[in-house]
């Protein structure tokens, strides 16, 4: 059994009343734990906070671009999302210089069955990494026991598990993923052959759809 925790560190797009704080104590769970996790950092995020993001990339030999503003890719020319990915990449060599970015989470899971985003993320040298159980760390409609549900459910059969740095639960959803793992179980990116990989290098959205959202 192999799951790899992912979190999209970026500006959110809905209100938070601390998203930095919200990272800083998800690293904290990861530390606890002494797991690892792949984080694909937005190009505006690594603008304004480089330092954060220099110490991230100490920490993960895999993290990756999650694009520069975080837009929807499938509105983009092909010039646009080459355009995309090279600030997002910028962004972070310039935060953390020497770290090889070699991964994208493209926004919202969007493009990548786009031929025209396909190549530019070939021409880019990327391998764009999607993920098998959304937490919806987001949704507060959710009860924290809803969105931890939906991380455990990578514990059956193993995949890659999406989170994001800023909602105020994001912690707790981790920290319930981690204890119930136990040791060895989470590994990082680069540990794995990712599941259901397409040509793409996207992982199938094997969503599970007997669980609440
Ligand atoms: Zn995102």
């Amino acid at each position: 059994m192999q799951v790899v925790v992912t979190i999209d560190v970026e500006h959110g797009d809905r209100p938070a009343p601390d998203p930095l704080g919200a990272l800083r104590r998800m690293l904290e769970v990861l530390d606890h734990h002494g797991a690892p996790a792949s984080f694909f950092v937005q190009g505006r995020f690594a603008r304004a906070h480089p330092d954060l993001v220099a110490s991230l990339a100490e920490r993960d030999p895999t993290l990756g671009t999650h694009g520069y503003a975080h837009v929807d890719y499938r509105r983009l020319t092909p010039d646009g999302v080459r355009a995309e990915l090279a600030d997002g990449v910028r962004a972070l060599s310039e935060a953390a210089p020497g770290h090889a970015v070699r991964f994208a989470r493209l926004p919202h899971g969007y493009g990548n069955d786009e031929p025209a985003v396909q190549e530019a993320l070939r021409g880019a040298s990327l391998v764009s990494v999607g993920w098998d159980f959304s937490t919806y760390d987001w949704d507060d409609r959710l009860t924290v026991g809803a969105r931890t549900a939906r991380a455990l459910a990578a514990l059956e059969r193993g995949g890659v598990v999406l989170l994001h740095s800023w909602p105020p639960r994001s912690p707790d959803i981790l920290a319930g993923l981690l204890e119930a793992a136990g040791p060895g179980v989470v590994c990082s990116l680069d540990d794995v052959e990712l599941p259901g990989r397409q040509v793409s290098g996207a992982t199938m959205h094997r969503e599970r759809t007997d669980l609440p959202r």
